[in-house]
């Protein structure tokens, strides 16, 4: 692909056909004060079809969002319009803050301060479970 684009940034590569958006939206990218490309369908040799986005902003992208909803994707950090580096990430043990519990009877929803913390329960099946009332994360 071409990154020529980007001088300082970050690229999120081989993101699963139709995860992209869940993953703009809980990166918060919407928010943020830079410019963005969200590139879906996008050929790959590898996967037939991916997504990609393009930050062009040194920012701190959270790797517990990006494990979360596609633990396959690579992100590249780009520095000075080249590859810096190339990172894998995998599935987070826990995640912190990222999704909220739904359970309306659990302490989160009443204890506004508490963190929202998921635990990796199973990770064959990707399912989360809040550290509070075990309810599922969908
Ligand atoms: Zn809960």
């Amino acid at each position: 692909m071409n990154i020529d684009s980007i001088t300082n940034g970050v690229v999120i590569d081989h993101i699963s056909v139709g995860k992209g958006m869940e993953l703009y939206n809980l990166l918060g990218l919407d928010n943020l004060d830079a410019s963005v490309a969200f590139i879906k369908n996008a050929s790959s040799k590898k996967l037939g079809k991916k997504d990609i986005i393009k930050i062009d902003a040194e920012i701190d992208v959270n790797f517990d969002v990006i494990g979360y909803v596609d633990p396959a994707a690579t992100v590249n950090v780009i520095r000075d319009g080249k590859l810096f580096e190339k990172l894998k990430i995998g599935m987070p043990e826990t995640l912190t803050n990222v999704i909220k519990c739904k359970n309306p009877r659990c302490i989160t929803s009443t204890e506004q301060e508490l963190p929202h913390v998921f635990r990796l329960t199973d990770r064959e099946g990707k399912i989360y479970r809040c550290i509070y009332c075990e309810t599922k994360a969908t």
